[in-house]
């Protein structure tokens, strides 16, 4: 049998499956006989015993058997049939509101039957609602009980679990007569104990009656480990090759440090320690003659900015170009104005590109953009549209790389591609984020990227003070705000209802804004939303920056970006509605400068558990990455990341929150196989990375 017979099984060669049953099965995803088989149940019936009627008390699932001592119609408020079922030790009541003349003639007096089902209190004592049932025909006994707990799969309609189960049971017959090569060496497996593929599925679809259940079910069982080993393995291993296939482009060698030394030598202060340990690391990296590809992760106000531009500047000075990229327009004008504001004492003119750009200077920058007098351009996804072509882009940098998606990402380095002597060449590429992201999944969505992390941020800022207050302390709060302002600094308000439309969010921002203006006479009020054209946003921004105005009511627009040192005070409205990491982000917007800074979360009651738990999280510490660890936990990879990259996730069977502690093990099996038994690479990727779409495209 070839190794990966399983999966060139197809399901129509097992008994009991047409094309409709094919059909409906494909629906689940499940095409061949290796699917069904990484198909787990989602929780076991135990019908491998017989509870006496006599001590029968309301539960879930068990298993009775008897006779059928009557089988009567009743016309109460509904009609029902009642069928009386004992067994020595007492007696029960079957009802059924559906049934047919069959099923009542069937259900005769003084057959054995055996019945599964929950007893539950009702009219006439502990009853059966619809239960399953099994009845002897003739003189025949009742077939023998089960051996195995019984399994039950997730589905849906017209796959009954009756199918799923005869199906499965034929898809282990066939795994028993035929086991599927390991693909795991053993030598690499280690003494962890884990059971080979076989046994392991087995025990999943048919644990014993004395298997731990709850082991099963949460993950924790050997057997569960093992497939979760495998598939964690697999993804790594198309990670690193991704990674591989990535490296081995060309790129240009960007070594010159002297334009940095120059704008380094004209800032009033000094980098840290963590942002000349990161530039060391760009720096090696763009020295070699393949390309680059670094997620830098650091907290925000860590001054990743500064980094980014040390690499611009290698770039600049090699005689390439470099775009820089950020999800929003109000992130990128920030960039812009940053770049702006460090390369022109060095002659670098910083070019411009987003969505509110006129036709005009649109063509004047794509034109500067493909002869090559332009050097730099920040930007927003416009940088990715056909029309922008460079002349020698040798460095990519993308900002808040989870608001983008991988593709994106690749689209911007296509515009940097060559075909050169030596062959490929593609631009360098640098990722930041201000987003810590938990180490599990850092592994397995950025598994293909180096990573650098600014632990440390620059000398005198002041950890943020949070408090969390009901919306009832508002009135207090708005008379905190004009006590805060009127000593010379100055407040956010932030509005975060989360609306679907913008139009909404602007809407209730509007409102706020109102009704801060009216409390607060004395301050000058300002507001932005995404409603409002680029160019008033900028305007009212400068405002704010400049001092004029000194308090801001903005919707989550001014999450990112916005450097304010004299802003100490924030308040969010509806703080239990966000994620802990967009509050992190939104809280990063106070705490800029030496002053104390306070954070102020406001919560409507009555507050759930969670949201209880959530809003501690956020009082209690400052560290960007406890604080992701936490909403990892509390909201699951999926939401977390949102929907861009969950593809990136589907795992089969793994859970990242679950199986966290397996990730680091994965990653070193996967990188021995890799050195060591090579040929088991392909299988591996093929059984588990269906369609493999994603690794195609390095
Ligand atoms: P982020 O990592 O959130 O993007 P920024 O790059 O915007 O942070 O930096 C935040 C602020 O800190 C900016 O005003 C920046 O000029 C300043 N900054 C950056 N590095 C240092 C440093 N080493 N010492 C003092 N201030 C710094
Ligand atoms: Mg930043």
């Amino acid at each position: 049998m070839a190794s990966d017979s399983l999966s060139s099984l197809p399901l129509n060669r097992l008994k009991g499956v047409g094309p409709a049953a094919a059909e409906k099965l494909t629906k689940l995803g499940l095409h061949n006989l290796e699917d069904l088989l990484f198909h787990l149940p989602f929780r076991y019936e135990d019908r491998t015993r017989i509870t006496p009627i006599g001590s029968l008390r309301p539960e879930t699932g068990v298993v009775i058997e008897g006779e059928v001592m009557a089988a009567d119609v009743v016309f109460g408020r509904r009609r029902s049939l009642l069928c009386k079922v004992a067994d020595g030790t007492g007696m029960v009541t079957l009802r059924f509101y559906h049934f047919t003349a069959a099923q009542k003639n069937n259900l005769e007096r003084g057959r054995p039957i055996r019945v599964y089902g929950e007893p539950r209190p009702g009219a006439a004592g502990l009853e059966f609602y619809h239960p399953e049932y099994q009845i002897a025909h003739g003189h025949q006994p009742l077939p023998p009980l089960e051996k195995a707990l019984t399994p039950v799969y997730p589905t849906t309609d017209g796959v009954s679990q009756k199918t799923l189960r005869n199906l499965t049971t034929q898809a282990l017959a066939y795994l028993q007569a035929h086991p599927p090569r390991e693909l795991i060496p053993s030598t690499l497996l280690d003494q962890s104990g884990l059971p080979s593929l076989t046994d392991a599925l087995t025990k999943l679809h048919n644990p014993r009656p004395d298997d731990p259940v709850n082991l099963l079910l949460e993950g924790q069982h050997p057997a569960v480990q093992r497939l979760v080993m495998e598939e964690m393995v697999a993804h790594q291993l198309g990670m690193l090759q991704k990674r591989a296939g990535q490296k081995a482009f060309h790129a240009p060698r960007l070594t010159g440090t002297t334009l940095f030394d120059r704008l380094q030598a004209s800032l009033p202060f000094a980098l840290t320690g963590a942002q000349q340990r990161v530039i060391a690391e760009l720096m090696k990296d763009m020295g070699q003659p393949h390309p680059m590809l670094r997620l830098v992760q650091g907290d925000v106000g860590s001054g990743k900015t500064l980094v980014a531009a040390a690499a611009a500047l290698a770039a600049i000075e090699a005689g390439y170009q470099v775009a820089l990229m950020a999800p929003t327009e109000l992130l990128a004008e920030q960039h812009r104005d940053n770049f702006r504001q460090w390369l022109s004492p060095l002659g670098i003119e910083v070019h411009w590109l987003a969505g509110s750009l006129g036709a005009k200077a649109r063509r004047e920058t794509n034109a500067a953009l493909a002869d090559g007098s332009a050097n730099i351009v920040v930007g927003t996804h416009a940088l990715f549209q056909d029309a922008v072509q460079f002349h020698r882009l040798g460095l990519t940098i993308i900002d808040e790389q989870h608001r983008f998606g991988v593709q994106q990402r690749l689209a911007l380095r296509e515009k940097g591609r060559f075909e050169t002597r030596h062959g490929v060449q593609v631009p360098h590429q640098l990722v930041l984020t201000a987003t810590p992201i938990p180490r599990t999944l850092a592994m397995s969505v950025y598994g293909d990227l180096d990573t650098s992390v600014i632990d440390e941020m620059p000398p005198g800022r002041k950890p943020i003070d949070t408090l969390v207050l009901p919306e009832g302390r508002r009135p207090q709060v708005i008379e905190r705000i004009n006590d805060a302002c009127q000593a010379g600094t100055q407040a956010y308000w932030v509005c975060t209802l989360i609306e679907e439309s913008e139009e909404l969010q602007a809407q209730a921002a509007e409102a706020t804004y109102e009704e801060l203006q009216a409390a607060l006479p004395d301050l000058t009020v300002e507001l932005v939303h995404g409603r409002m054209k680029a160019k008033e946003k900028a305007e009212r921004m400068a405002r704010f920056s400049s001092g004029q105005a000194q308090l801001l009511i903005a919707t989550t627009v001014i999450e990112v970006g916005v450097d304010v040192p004299n802003a100490t005070l924030m308040v969010m409205e509806n703080a239990e509605r966000l994620g802990l990491a967009q509050l992190h982000q939104l809280r990063g917007r106070v705490g800029r400068g030496g002053e104390q800074s306070y954070c102020l979360l406001l919560y409507k009651s009555p507050l759930s558990l969670t949201g209880k738990q959530r809003l501690a999280v956020m009082r209690d510490t400052t560290d960007g990455f406890v604080i992701a660890e936490e909403d990892l936990k509390l909201r699951g990879p999926g939401e977390w990341l949102g929907t861009r990259q969950t593809g990136d996730l589907a795992f089969r069977i793994a859970d990242l929150v679950r199986d966290e502690a397996l990730m680091e093990p994965a990653r070193n099996v996967a990188d021995r196989l890799l050195q060591e038994c090579p040929s088991l690479v392909d299988p591996l990727l093929r059984r588990w990375l269906k369609g493999g779409q994603d690794y195609a495209d390095i």
